[in-house]
């Protein structure tokens, strides 16, 4: 089996795929589209991020779902606004043809009454923050009493970010019989748990990153001393003048601050982060989409799960706390088949860490030099 027709989709989410230009399905399409629409059943999903987890759900809840019934009968919570409206866009997409189809994205930072508004005109499929999903419910602003299918959708980082209760919180609003599908790039225990506490036998598959033509990234790390990263990261996109890229940093404070600075040095740059207001963050994510803006500097929360096409590195302006994040961040690029670079620039405290990462990405990194950067360089 390998062309959506094969899988068992309807003429409707067919006809999208040749609109959206999908080809083949990825190997996480592959192996749980068909079971979802099959049965009636839970599942685990364990996948990198860019392996098309997206529709490998939201195709089959699409199809499952009555769209004749005004009823919300689909829940998607996922750890981001940006994830939230993103998905919330994809799901759209996918159901184009599906008429009437109505997916309201539910997230804070925003206005709760429009939210609300959106949902009582009947929203079969609702995509939520697991915050403000609570805050719905505790207002009764939302009914999830009808639930047939409920997504955890990048549920390690939901985890991470301490959505335990919210989420345990939620679904006991929903009924005792719907089906839930996890979705995770990683299993740590708290994914188990949360498996092991809401789910009745689920079918689980793993998608191994090894020959995963979907995510092709290529690692190199550049020693650097700590005080010559900013220069160290002008350099870099000097010698890349088409470079497409999202640059990590550790705090809010220092991704403004390497945002702003980036503007002043007169780069095309700018700041996405939680201290900025929803506005600030939908304009920046605005403009970082349609490429008026060439780095995004960006806070691990902030950046979480992002999409955008053609993403030609990543920089970690500073490393991660926790090296599994690394995976998340490098996974921004090298989407849908293309190639990317993720690039680390680390001092020589911290040039052991490079060793942690490769055993967890089960890669090598290519050390290389700051371009032009003789004086910077140890
Ligand atoms: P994940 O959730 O696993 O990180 P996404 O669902 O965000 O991945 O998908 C990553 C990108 O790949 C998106 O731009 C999506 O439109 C695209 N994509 C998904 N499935 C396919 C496919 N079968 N063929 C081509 N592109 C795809
Ligand atoms: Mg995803």
């Amino acid at each position: 089996m390998n062309t959506f027709q094969e899988l068992g989709l309807n003429e409707d989410l067919l006809h999208a795929i040749t609109d959206l230009g999908f080809e083949t399905p990825s190997d996480v399409q592959l192996k749980t589209i068909p079971i979802l629409l099959e049965r009636e059943t839970d599942l685990v999903a364990l996948a990198q991020t860019g392996t098309g987890k997206t529709a490998a759900f939201g195709f089959p809840m699409l199809q499952k779902i009555n769209i004749d019934s005004r009823t919300t009968q689909g829940l998607i919570l996922s750890p981001t606004r940006e994830l939230c409206l993103q998905i919330t866009n994809e799901i759209k997409l996918y159901g184009k043809y599906c008429k009437g189809l109505n997916a309201v994205a539910i997230y804070g930072g925003s206005s709760i009454t429009e939210q609300a508004r959106d949902v009582k005109k009947g929203a079969q499929i609702i995509v939520a923050t697991p915050g403000r999903m609570k805050d719905m419910i505790s207002r009764k602003l939302v009914d999830i009493s009808k639930i047939e299918y409920a997504v955890l959708d990048e549920a390690d980082e939901m985890l991470n970010m301490g959505f335990y209760e919210d989420i345990t919180d939620i679904l006991s609003y929903t009924p005792q019989e719907k089906n839930t599908w996890l979705f995770s790039a990683t299993m740590p225990r708290e994914v188990a748990s949360i498996a092991k506490k809401f789910m009745h036998n689920p079918v689980e598959i793993t998608v191994g990153n090894k020959n995963e033509s979907t995510n092709q990234v290529s690692h190199e790390y550049y020693l650097i001393n700590s005080r010559d990263r900013y220069d160290a990261l002008k350099r870099l996109s000097d010698a890349n003048p088409d470079i497409f890229s999202v640059v990590f940093c550790r705090t809010k404070r220092d991704t403004q601050k390497v945002a702003e600075q980036l503007i002043e040095d007169g780069y095309s740059a700018g700041a996405l982060h939680g201290d900025l207001s929803q506005n600030q963050r939908d304009l920046v994510m605005k403009s970082f989409r349609n490429k008026q803006i060439q780095m995004l500097v960006a806070t691990d929360v902030a950046a979480r799960g992002i999409d955008v096409d053609d993403i030609t590195h990543v920089v970690n302006y500073q490393l991660p706390d926790e090296i599994e994040t690394y995976t998340h961040r490098s996974g921004r690029t090298g989407r849908a088949g293309k190639t990317g670079v993720s690039m680390v620039l680390v001092s020589k405290s911290e040039v052991r860490k490079i060793k942690s990462i490769e055993r967890i990405i089960k890669k090598d990194f290519v050390k290389k030099e700051i371009p032009d950067g003789m004086e910077i360089c140890e």
